[in-house]
This record gives structure tokens, sequence and C-alpha cells, in this order.
């Protein structure tokens, strides 16, 4: 049994934050936290106890931080969930890992059926053999039942409303979706928002035209999050004149409506940062990397999606663009950005870290054993410094990086 001692920290816990502080594992949970010089009683005399391999790891007053979850993303290191292939899933799970990322949801984009239940079925198998990179914790589906003038860039050929027998036959085939994006106004959206509830699966509303009233009714039918915020969906708006509330306001007005921020800097400006953090607060805000499959990789030309036939984009200034450099076509974002960029915002690091940790495990139904730096939770841990540069990635009390 391997047993891991991080002292000398400055450790992130719901409490607060313990300077000196230690953090004790023992296989691949932590069975201990405390701060100060203090004795840690876990460890006192187990370098005698026979079959205990005891590792010290000095963080050099460096945080230490609950593992940073992704509950929206698309690739990185140049692969993409819509390539399709276990070697896709594990480049992406892999490059995540070396930011921080200690789990996620793999997200898909809208294609034909046929795409989709072949990713569905590599899923499985890529799960099994992910043991170095970011845990997958299900799948999210984005689309394909989206607003077609929201659909930013999501496929127009595939995009199509709800019906019973097709999102029951994916529901299926695949027990491991535990998110699906879709727009709340469209016919059928509201039973497949219940239908989503009833298995437990977060719904959340995406690439959508509602309008205050129809997301409000949405939330009611188990669209409870709002996907990348303010993006594809409507703010105030004029409609023959007269005014209008859209869901953006009905994110900020109803209580229990979570909201993710794709918090890379340039997707949303640094005021709105803030005020969705003042707002919404970190309880109810999930950071989110959204990234394609040039995060971690060198700009220049990528492709967006699927690889053999997905969208060209050029990757410069931290993003990619539309060839003609017209609008935004995806983020490259790692999970260290994330939270830098929301510490340079005003954002106290701990709100920062509790926005990728423990609020979006609350999220998708893991916060029990997710996000947190307590006694009993999964050693999912990392080490980083003042400006947010990971020095160390630990995945269920396995060190899967670090930098020496
Ligand atoms: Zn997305």
């Amino acid at each position: 049994m391997l047993v891991v001692k991080i002292y000398n920290g400055r450790v992130l816990t719901p409490g607060g934050l313990l300077s000196g502080g230690t953090v004790v594992v023992r296989g691949d949970r932590i069975v201990e936290v405390g701060g100060g010089s203090g004795v840690v009683p876990e460890v006192e005399g187990m370098e005698s106890v026979e079959g205990v391999e005891l590792v010290e790891i000095d963080a050099g007053g460096r945080y230490v931080a609950p593992g940073l979850i992704d509950i929206h993303v698309h690739g990185g290191g140049g692969y993409d969930f819509m390539d399709g292939t276990v070697e896709a899933f594990l480049g992406v799970a892999a490059l995540h890992a070396r930011y921080g990322m200690t789990a996620m949801l793999p997200t898909t984009m809208t294609c034909p059926i046929e795409k989709l239940y072949s990713i569905l079925a590599v899923y499985p198998e890529a799960k099994r053999m992910n043991v170095g990179g970011a845990q997958f914790l299900g799948l999210h589906l984005e689309g394909p039942y989206l607003a077609m003038n929201q659909r930013g860039a999501q496929d127009a050929r595939y995009i199509r409303n709800p019906s019973r027998k097709e999102y029951s036959a994916i529901l299926g085939r695949c027990p491991e979706i535990r998110r699906w994006s879709a727009a709340p106004e469209l016919e059928g959206a509201l039973e497949f928002g219940r239908e989503l509830r009833s298995r437990g699966i977060l719904g959340a509303f995406a690439h959508t035209d509602a309008l205050y009233e129809e997301t409000l009714e949405g939330f009611r039918n188990g669209y409870t999050l709002a996907t990348h915020f303010y993006s594809c969906m409507n703010g105030v708006t004029r409609r023959d004149g007269v005014r209008y509330a859209g869901a953006i306001e009905c994110a900020y007005l109803t209580q229990g409506m979570d909201v993710e921020v794709i918090a890379d800097g340039l997707h949303l400006p640094t005021p709105l940062l803030r005020l969705v953090h003042q707002i919404k607060g970190p309880e109810r805000t999930a950071l989110i990397t959204d990234a394609m499959r040039a995060a971690g990789m060198p700009e220049g030309e990528s492709v967006l999606g699927d690889f053999s036939n997905g969208m060209r984009v050029i990757v410069e200034d931290g993003v990619a663009k539309l060839p003609d450099r017209s609008a935004f076509a995806g983020s490259v974002a790692t999970a260290d950005r994330l939270v830098r960029t929301m510490v340079d915002a005003g954002v106290s690091v701990a709100d920062a870290v509790r926005m990728m940790s423990a609020t979006p495990a609350r999220m998708i139904g893991v916060g029990a054993s997710k996000g947190s730096l307590v006694a009993g939770m999964d050693a999912d841990i990392i080490l980083f410094d003042d400006d947010i540069n990971v020095g160390l990635t630990m995945i269920g009390g396995r060190v899967v990086y670090e930098k020496l």
C-alpha cells in the first residue's frame, strides 16, 4: 500500500486555506488533511509498517488544491473526441492532466447518428485504458437538438428537434451519458428534459433562442445549467419593437440555476467574468475549457471536430478562429489558464479553484467523492505556484504528471 504525504503546502480546503498544511493519501483516497506543522497521526510510524511504502512530497509553499474538473471539453493535444478512437480519448485526457485537470466529461458535437454511436461504443474501452490522464466521468452530448439560428460551430446538417424514439435509443445504448445540452424551446424538448432528469442526467440549455419565459419553463423541466453562458443564447432582445428578457437574465434571476463560463479571457471579457462571479457566485458557476483539439498545441492551422471532415480553423492569439477571422471557432484553453484568468479578474484563488472542482463535481453528481480536499475523498490533487503553473497532478493517488 502506497502512502503519500504532501507537506509544506498552502492547502485549499472547504473550510479555508491551511498554510504549512499537509495532505495524506493512502491508496486512492485522502485520509488526512491538516494544518500547521503538527503531527499527522496517519503517517507517524508508518515507515515501519510492513507492506506500506511511504512517499513524502515537499510542496515548497505552493498551493495544494483539489484536482480541476472540466464538464465541457472537446479535445486537446491534437485530438478531438469526435475522432472516435481510443487513442484520441487518451490523448485528450493526458494533455489536460498536465495542466491540472483530473477529471472531465468528454463532449461530442452535433453529427450523424452513426458517428455518435461509434463514439459511444468507443467510450467504455477508452475509460478502461485511461490510467495516465484526466478521468472520464461520463459523456456530455452537445446537440443535435439545438436552435438552428444559434448553432455557432455546430453542423447545421444534423441539427433537429428531439424525437423520443431517437433519444430513447441513444440513452438505451449508453448508460454513461451524464449530461446533455439542448435547446428547451424546441418541440418535444420539455419532455426530453424531464426524461433526462428522471434518469439522473444533467440537462443543460445550449445553442438556444429561448426568451426568459421559455428558459424558465426549461429549468422547471430539467434544464438546470446554462451551457457556455452568454455564448449562443439571448440576452435582452427586441422583437417587433418590444423588448424581452432572455436566457441570460433568466439565469441571473433564477437562484437554483447553474452556469458555466469559458474563462479563457477571450470568450468573455473580464467585466462579464466578474459579473457572473458576483451574481451567481462560486457555488453556481463552473469554469470550462470547451477546448478543441489545438489546446496545448502550437498555434497555426487546425480542425474543429472530427479530423477527417471537420471545419478548418486558424489558431492565433490564444483562440481558434474561423478562416476569415470573423468569429471565434473554439477555445484552446487548459485548466490552469481558466483559474489564472479568474484570479487576474480579481477573484480569489480559493473561489477560482472551487469553480473548477467542488462546484462542477456537485453539478454532475459526484460531489460526495470528488472536488474537495477532505478525508475520505478521491485523491485527485494538484500543486501549483502563485502564477498558477501546475507542478504536479495526482489522480486517484497516482502522480501522473510532475514538472521537474
Ligand atoms: Zn462545446
